[in-house]
């Protein structure tokens, strides 16, 4: 017992100085690293529910290290929250998904419409936030109908009035916004009643295992609360046809996970889109 018990101290503080490590190095390299361009975007295609096409991409950052490792972004974006950095790289990720909008463009392909991530850091500062981002879309002439911005559930919980004040902003600019991770904490349905999101994403737990018959009526009831509140229905970590098969069968509108793609690198998603459109 009493070894046990050393030895689960040990391992806790082992992970704690590991984890230590990896925070001071992501402080000590961010700023190169930004200038490095060590950041890339992945794509991972949103499927459409009527005929299985891609209709979207969610942006989903990964950091390219020098030597090579990609780091996933929960290595580091929580760090960069914490210490005020996460403007820079979120800044970073919209320009450069911006310009992949403007190449597509130039190549006149059909345009596919981006979802990107707001960190809740962002609602300290709603105004500065709205005007540096009208500004970039302003500067890359983005149609901004081609663009949905995702806020977690947990961030609209805990900042409820910058969020609603945020959302009339980008509304005013036909920008979309998304509720992501939605079920995941613990709001949930009093949420749906007074907010002006475009899309709930449904969080990935509720696809967790196989799907059971009361997972199954559990869904079925969010998506009729959903549809009769006018959303768009988003399920995230859809991993096997069966779910994939229950949720077409339900109406969900757009579905996104491994079982139809991984997050993929640009060149990757721009073959995707061609098979699709091909097909
Ligand atoms: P999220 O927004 O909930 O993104 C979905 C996460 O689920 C992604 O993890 C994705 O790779 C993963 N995923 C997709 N399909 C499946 C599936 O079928 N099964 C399972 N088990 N997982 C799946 P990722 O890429 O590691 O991103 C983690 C989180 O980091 C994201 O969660 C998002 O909150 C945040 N993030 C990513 N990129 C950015 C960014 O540019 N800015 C900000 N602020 N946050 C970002
Ligand atoms: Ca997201
Ligand atoms: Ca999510
Ligand atoms: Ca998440």
């Amino acid at each position: 017992k009493a070894k046990e018990q050393v030895d689960g101290i040990c391992a806790y503080t082992e992970e704690l100085a590991h984890a230590e490590l990896l925070r001071a190095d992501v402080l000590h390299s961010f700023q190169s690293a930004l200038e490095k361009e060590e950041f890339i975007l992945y794509f991972q295609p949103k499927i459409s529910g009527m005929d299985e096409s891609i209709t979207s991409a969610e942006v989903l950052v990964r950091w390219q290290r020098s030597d090579g490792a990609i780091l996933g972004p929960n290595k580091f974006i929580s760090v960069l929250e914490e210490c005020g950095k996460v403007e820079a790289l979120d800044f970073y990720v919209y320009e450069k998904a911006f310009q992949w909008m403007v190449s597509q463009r130039e190549c006149r392909t059909q345009p596919v419409t981006l979802s990107l991530n707001i960190s809740p850091f962002h609602f300290r500062d709603i105004e500065g936030f709205t005007k540096k981002l009208l500004d970039i879309i302003n500067k890359y002439e983005i149609d901004t109908r081609y663009l949905i911005f995702e806020i977690t559930e947990s961030a609209y919980i805990r900042n409820r009035d910058a969020v609603n004040g945020m959302i009339s902003i980008l509304h005013a600019y036909h920008i979309r916004i998304s509720m992501d991770d939605f079920g995941s904490g613990y709001s949930s349905l009093n949420t749906l009643k007074d907010i002006a999101f475009d899309e709930v994403k449904i969080d990935k737990s509720f696809l967790d295992g196989s799907l059971t018959e009361k997972g199954r009526i559990v869904l079925q009831e969010i998506f009729h609360l959903l549809k009769r509140t006018g959303k768009s229905i988003v399920c995230e970590g859809v991993e096997t046809k069966e779910a994939a098969d229950f949720l077409i069968q339900e109406g969900c509108d757009e579905l996104q996970g491994y079982y139809y793609y991984r997050p993929i690198c640009m060149r990757e998603f721009e073959e995707a889109v061609k098979e699709k459109r091909k097909a």
